[in-house]
């Protein structure tokens, strides 16, 4: 089936990335929240967005209007019945995520594919809980989406071929990157980095080394783009440890135990940039490591 109207579910950070790189691919968008503030916000986050990139002349102003032209908005849930494709990218919960595709089954056609962008949750047991777990995929982004190049795509215990196939087609016309995963804790990618970041935490607490020596360590001698503390502060200090917690129930291994001090710095509120505050301090006019 030709996929061309895109439902969203949750217009937030990803939400709106999400309908932004869409929209420039071609795609009608609709967008859903539950909060008329959200999708407003989103609205303007994606222009600003489209608009930098019309500047550096990777965009048209004509392909901008377009695309622009192309999103809609709706805070009712029913209203995304008639789309080809649902991704959900509403806030990490998995009650909210059941209650989202509970709501929308019975408006949905025959065909339309369900998809899930969580960074952890089980694609199988999301799927096992609606009418089509047969078409039900995870499509995960990566944070900013205009910008990063991968979207892994996990296939759950009953995702069929058709439905896989489809969606790396979708992929192939937004010009990213696919990889395949397997429904397992954290998929590909936060499997294999959120251990290492976690590891940085441990270097840290152990006092092996400082936070400006840790980053400095792994990006002058891995040639890594960002230390692995100042990445931690990016993604937030909650989701970090929420991913490790994930990974430490799901495959049950001790490897995956979250670093105290991990869990310390999210228990004081400290979750990075988003709160001004994580292993830097950025309150000021340059980022000051906390330890
Ligand atoms: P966010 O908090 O920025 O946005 C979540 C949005 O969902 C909010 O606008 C909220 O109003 C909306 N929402 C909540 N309940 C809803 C409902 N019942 N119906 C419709 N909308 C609802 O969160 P985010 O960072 O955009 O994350 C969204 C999803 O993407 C999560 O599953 C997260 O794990 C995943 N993800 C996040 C990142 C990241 O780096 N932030 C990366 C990859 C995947």
């Amino acid at each position: 089936m030709a996929i061309q109207t895109v439902g969203i579910v949750g217009a937030g950070q990803m939400g709106n990335g999400i309908a932004h790189v869409f929209a420039l691919a071609g795609y009608d968008v609709l967008m859903n929240d539950v909060s008329e503030e959200s999708l407003s916000k989103a609205l303007v986050t994606i222009d600003r967005n489209i608009e930098r990139q019309v500047t550096r002349g990777k965009v048209t102003a004509e392909a901008k209007a377009e695309a622009m032209a192309r999103i809609k908005t709706s805070l009712t849930i029913a209203d995304l019945g008639p789309c080809d494709l649902i991704i959900e990218a509403a806030t990490e919960k998995e009650s909210v995520k059941d209650a989202i595709f509970k709501a929308l089954g019975p408006h949905l056609g025959a065909d339309t594919i369900l998809t899930s962008n969580t960074s952890s949750i089980s694609i199988t047991r999301l799927a096992s809980r609606t009418d089509r777990p047969e078409k039900f995929m995870g499509f995960h982004f990566m944070n900013p989406v205009p910008v990063m190049q991968l979207v892994e795509l996990i296939r759950g215990i009953a995702t069929d071929q058709a439905t896989w196939d489809s969606l790396h087609e979708v992929v192939a016309r937004l010009g990213k990157t696919a990889a395949s995963a397997e429904d397992f804790p954290a998929f590909i990618v936060n499997r294999i980095l959120m251990p290492m970041i976690n590891e940085a935490v441990y270097t840290l607490y152990e006092g092996v080394g400082s936070v400006k020596s840790i980053d400095e360590s792994l990006k002058l001698g891995a040639n890594h783009p960002m230390g692995p503390l100042e990445l931690a502060d990016f993604i937030g200090l909650d989701t970090c440890l929420a991913i490790m917690n994930v990974l430490h129930e799901g495959l049950a291994d001790t490897k995956y135990r979250p670093c105290p001090l991990l869990t310390k710095y999210v228990e004081a509120g400290w979750l990075g940039r988003k709160t001004q505050r994580g292993f830097y301090d950025y309150r000021g006019d340059v980022p000051v490591p906390t330890r």
